[in-house]
C-alpha cells in the first residue's frame, strides 16, 4: 500500500543561519547611548530627595551631603533637573558623541 502522508516538518532541513540567536549576554546600559547627563551642584543640593523620588530608573543615589547620579544607569531624560526645587541639577551635553 502506498504511503498517504509525509512528515511536514523536518528540523534537519532548517539551515543553521536562518535565525541566528544571541548566545552571549551583552548588557547595554543607558550610559552607552545617552546624549545629555545631569550634573548635581553640591552646594545647592539640600538633600530633599525630590530627584530621587521622580527619577524613572531610580539611579539617583544618596551621598553623605547631597544626592548624586549613577551615570551607568541614567538615561538623561532630565526629569530630575526639571523637578529639583532648588535648581541644583543641570543637564549638560555628553562630550564626544
Ligand atoms: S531635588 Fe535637587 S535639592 Fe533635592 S536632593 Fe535632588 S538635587 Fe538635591
Ligand atoms: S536624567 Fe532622568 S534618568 Fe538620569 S537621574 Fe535624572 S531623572 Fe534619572
Amino acid at each position: 500500500m502506498q504511503r498517504q502522508s509525509r512528515n511536514l516538518f523536518d528540523a534537519a532541513s532548517i539551515p543553521n543561519d536562518l535565525a541566528p540567536i544571541a548566545t552571549v549576554l551583552s548588557p547595554m546600559l543607558p550610559g552607552d547611548w545617552r546624549s545629555m547627563r545631569p550634573v548635581v551642584d553640591r552646594e545647592r543640593c539640600v538633600k530633599c530627595a525630590v530627584c530621587w523620588a521622580y527619577c524613572p530608573v531610580q539611579c539617583v543615589v544618596e551621598m553623605p551631603r547631597w544626592f548624586d547620579i549613577d551615570l551607568r544607569a541614567c538615561k538623561g531624560c532630565g526629569v530630575c533637573a526639571a523637578e529639583c526645587p532648588h535648581r541644583a541639577i543641570a543637564m549638560i551635553e555628553e562630550a564626544g558623541r
